[in-house]
């Protein structure tokens, strides 16, 4: 058996025109959806994702401004920045990238965005919100997660779902969304015994550790569904690098029933549901219905 390929970059274009046509109608009615990205630092990854999100937010019709910091940037020129954000009326949509620089404590700095703009979805008001199973913004990865496991999975009601990670901005999330699909959710860690036998019991196995290749073609139950979150730079011959998942991929294809490859599964997912977040952000503020997506 050869796995399905969730075709991540395909379900992001396909996400990416209907949220093309949403803000489209929204700015005929005189709101063009607005996201600042913060980057803080030159951290070469960083730039490439920053990069990646402002073209993806022009190419949907949205206003898009970036603001480069330097490294040294104290904490409360960073903090002046995000209030004059929070008061900004074109600005719908806030994403401070991370990581910070060692001098600015992130917490403080996710917890200044005000929790209506926050489309990364790590506001602690958010993260309640949906803890508690109440309306708001999701964060932007696990929810890439869950709609790509619904490519295969119309319905996740009674599935058994593992999720390896509780990272707050991954694991705890991803868990929370897969509860509120109904799927009975298993969190691991780093401290989870025989974590080979906890994950063959997954129908749904979503990696979120940040460890190349970690999970194995035997820890996966046949016909499973793999959502690897993983972005790992590994040596490649040549001394280039090249990016693999948390998961052995080719390994792996061969017991799955369907797997994320990395690069073109959870990332281009996760870029589109920011823009989605940030169309929801603009119509919430502005008081009017979500669009229907
Ligand atoms: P964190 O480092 O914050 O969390 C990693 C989690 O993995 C922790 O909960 C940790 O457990 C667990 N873990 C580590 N080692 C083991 C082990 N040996 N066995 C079981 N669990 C283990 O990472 P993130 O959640 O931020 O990110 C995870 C991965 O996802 C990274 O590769 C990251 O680059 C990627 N990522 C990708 C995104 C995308 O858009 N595709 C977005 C965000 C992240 P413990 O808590 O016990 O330490």
């Amino acid at each position: 058996m050869t796995a399905t390929i969730i075709d991540g970059k395909a379900a992001a274009a396909e996400l990416g025109d209907a949220i093309a046509v949403e803000t489209l109608r929204l700015r005929e009615k005189g709101i063009e959806p607005g996201l600042a990205v913060v980057l803080v630092g030159d951290n070469p990854a960083s730039e490439i994702y920053v990069r990646s999100k402002t073209a993806k937010t022009a190419a949907l019709g949205m206003h898009s401004v970036l603001h480069k910091m330097p490294g040294e940037t104290a904490q409360t020129d960073l903090l002046s920045l995000i209030d004059r954000l929070n008061a900004d009326p074109a600005i719908h949509g806030i994403l401070v990238q991370l990581p910070l620089p060692p001098q600015i404590d992130s917490d403080t700095i996710i917890a200044a965005i005000a929790p209506a703009k926050d489309v990364d979805g790590f506001h602690p008001l958010t993260a309640g919100r949906l803890a508690a199973g109440l309306p708001g913004l999701k964060p932007c990865t696990p929810l890439a997660c869950i709609i790509l496991a619904k490519r295969i999975h119309k319905k996740l009601d009674g599935l058994e779902a593992v999720v390896i990670g509780r990272s707050n901005i991954v694991g705890k999330p991803v868990a929370q969304l897969l509860l509120a699909e109904n799927a009975t959710v298993t969190i691991t860690h780093s401290k989870t015994r025989d974590l080979p036998a906890v994950c063959r019991r997954a129908d749904i196995l979503i990696a979120a550790i940040g460890k190349a290749e970690f999970v194995r073609a035997d820890w996966i139950k046949p016909g499973a569904t793999v959502i690897d979150v993983g972005i790992n730079r590994v040596l490649a011959d040549g001394g280039k690098t090249r990016v693999v998942g948390d998961v052995a991929y080719e390994e792996a294809r061969a017991v799955a029933g369907a797997i994320t490859p990395v690069p073109g599964g959870v990332g281009p997912m996760t870029i589109a549901c920011l823009m989605l977040n940030t169309l929801r952000a603009a119509c919430d503020i502005a008081g009017l219905p979500q669009p229907k997506i």
